[in-house]
């Protein structure tokens, strides 16, 4: 039965995941792959491991469940467990992030009765206001490291901090050392190495683009930057990683494209006929009148990926409006001959692909062809 597609180039996304590897490396940093916008999705995180990265992180142990049944590699756990799954945490994360004492001492109860070690990256909160100690509350911070290395089942894999996702609060050369002379306090007050400072997400990536990385900060999380090929501070694409040619702005990629069926084909006025109330998610609209021009109707609506995060392939081809599950482009430019039938595709921004990927509506297919650069 019908459902539009979503097609992810796993060649270009492996390639990207080697570039990023290199590059992070060389400036000392290690990193491990986030594909939590897959939603636990094997192939890509097969692509990823192809491409060098060995850990595989997400949001969801159930996710995570799905990566470790099929996958030989690593897993983190990126959203600090819920105290009713911690069997799961421990069965199916191999590191998880954390910041909650109650919960370490769950984990590591868990972890002794699988006869394993847990691994725990303690978040900081350096000033976005998500998850993590707050940074100010040194004793805090030490109280927990102390535990997790008094705890049987837990050892510690770092200390992490995270930016841009609730605060918009940046990663500047300051958070980042202030970050970095938290961790070497800690460490010189209770004598427990600390392996690895995870200094966030792919936002980060900009202190290395503009090469002020702080030294020290050697781990991070990262998704966004092999997924997309953009430096997300400073909005720019990224030469060595395979990315779209749309302006930057749009961050969209041509490795996820949505591709929808046309149902109808025809010309119509601009401007709606009769008396304007509201549309079927209660807006108001104004139309502007561009006279009579051809459109199609595409099978896919705002249930399966929201209008705002798609951008056509073929620029002569805007983008006129979206109900629940129709679609509606202006292909009056076009120089493709169309008919009912044909596909119409769309690269996917972040949001766009995470739709895509959760929601029960679109069909994923995958571009395996590795010898096609
Ligand atoms: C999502 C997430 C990341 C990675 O984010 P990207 O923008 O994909 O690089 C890193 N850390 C945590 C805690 C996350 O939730």
């Amino acid at each position: 039965m019908y459902k539009p597609t979503l097609t992810i180039d796993l060649p270009k996304l492996r390639d990207n995941a080697r570039v990023e590897k290199e590059e992070l490396l060389k400036n000392g940093v290690e990193i491990l792959a986030v594909n939590k916008v897959f939603n636990g999705c094997v192939e890509t995180a097969r692509a990823v491991l192809e491409g060098g990265i060995d850990v595989i992180a997400e949001s969801r142990v159930y996710n995570l469940k799905k990566i470790k049944d099929a996958l030989d590699c690593k897993t983190c756990l990126l959203r600090s467990p819920v105290l009713s799954e911690i069997p799961d945490v421990v069965k199916y994360a191999d590191i998880s992030l954390n910041s909650e004492p109650a919960v370490l001492r769950a984990l590591s109860e868990e972890a002794v009765k699988q006869g394993k070690t847990h691994a725990v990256i303690l978040m900081i909160d350096m000033g976005d206001l998500r998850e993590g100690i707050w940074f100010d509350k040194y004793d805090e911070i030490v109280e927990a490291v102390k535990l997790i290395d008094s705890l049987p089942g837990l050892e510690i894999y770092g200390l992490g901090t995270n930016f841009n996702c609730y605060g918009t609060v940046m990663p500047t050369v300051k958070n980042g050392v202030d970050f970095r002379e938290i961790v070497k306090k800690v460490e010189a007050e209770t004598g427990i190495k600390i392996p690895r400072l995870s200094a966030g997400n792919c936002t980060s990536y900009h202190l290395i683009d503009k090469g002020i990385w702080p030294e020290g900060l050697n781990h991070m999380r990262i998704g966004g930057l092999h997924e997309y090929g953009i430096e997300y501070v400073d909005m720019h694409y990224l030469d060595q990683y395979h990315h779209s040619t749309k302006p930057v702005g749009k961050a969209c990629s041509p490795l996820y494209m949505l591709r929808a069926e046309i149902i109808e084909l025809n010309s119509k006025p601009t401007v709606p006929v009769g008396e304007l109330g509201v549309d079927a998610f209660l807006q108001t609209k104004t139309f502007e009148d561009r006279g009579i021009r051809r459109r199609a109707l595409l099978a896919f609506g705002r249930q399966d990926v929201p209008i705002e995060n798609c951008v056509p392939e073929d620029d002569s081809i805007t983008i006129l409006g979206q109900t629940s599950d129709h679609t509606l482009v202006d292909i009056e430019d076009c120089k493709t001959p169309l008919k009912v039938g044909d596909t119409i595709a769309f690269e996917l921004d972040y949001t766009g692909l995470l739709a895509a990927c959760t929601v029960d509506g679109v069909e994923k297919r995958f571009i395996t062809d590795y010898s096609n650069k």
